[in-house]
């Protein structure tokens, strides 16, 4: 029955007017009414990783779920903005006030393998990453994070031990001096257990990033 109920949601997706997501007002998909009533994020899952807001909300989950469709391609620019509003000090403090600090500050997406990424035909990280870098003037760099190995499907594995153990070794980098001593803002959708942003931040440091911040839409 569930497969039934979930093809029936992906082709109402493909066909999912411009309408606010929280409330139904017309020519948004999430208007800045229902952006300002998004709770903040809950405390003390992972203090290395920073949320603009709490996946309890149901408006957020539907944005999510939504982004994974090409149709809703362009939820992505206003969940980095609610990302840019959200964490604003953060982009700011290591921003204009300290030039050289800022110079050593990029944006890498979590990336997904050649394959997931033929089947999407996008990923989802990176639409929002690529809007964060055009509001924050951030650089984004696509070319030093991998994923060399499609893993199980994350869903299905609970345990946030069994999932490290699923992501181990399945990424890697390449052109690791674009890396050196920066502070890299690695940007995910959402973050459950964090095993994904956890392993890419293993990667990333032994490659010689100086500090790795996960940023996430929902958590
Ligand atoms: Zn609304």
């Amino acid at each position: 029955m569930w497969i039934i109920n979930k093809t029936v949601n992906e082709i109402l997706n493909l066909f999912l007017p411009e309408n606010c997501l929280g409330c139904g007002q017309k020519n948004t998909y999430l208007c800045p009414e229902c952006v300002n009533k998004m709770p903040a994020p809950p405390f003390g899952k992972d203090s290395r990783v920073l949320a603009a807001t709490s996946y309890e909300n149901p408006t957020i989950k539907k944005a999510i779920h939504a982004l994974k469709y090409k149709k809703a391609g362009k939820i992505a620019l206003p969940l980095a903005q609610l990302i840019e509003v959200r964490l604003h000090s953060i982009f700011n403090e290591r921003g204009s006030t300290c030039l050289p600090v800022r110079q050593a500050s990029i944006i890498i997406p979590v990336p997904m393998t050649k394959k997931r990424l033929r089947q999407r035909g996008f990923n989802q990280a990176e639409k929002i990453a690529r809007h964060l870098s055009d509001i924050t003037s951030l650089p984004l760099l696509t070319n030093v994070l991998y994923k060399n190995k499609e893993t199980a499907s994350q869903v299905d594995i609970k345990s946030r031990e069994k999932r490290l153990k699923n992501l181990k070794n399945c990424f890697c980098v390449k052109n690791p001096e674009f890396i050196k001593d920066k502070n890299i803002f690695l940007l995910d959708d959402v973050f459950t257990t964090g095993a994904t942003i956890s392993e890419c931040r293993k990667v990333l440091m032994k490659n010689g990033a100086r500090r790795v911040t996960g940023v996430v839409v929902a958590c």
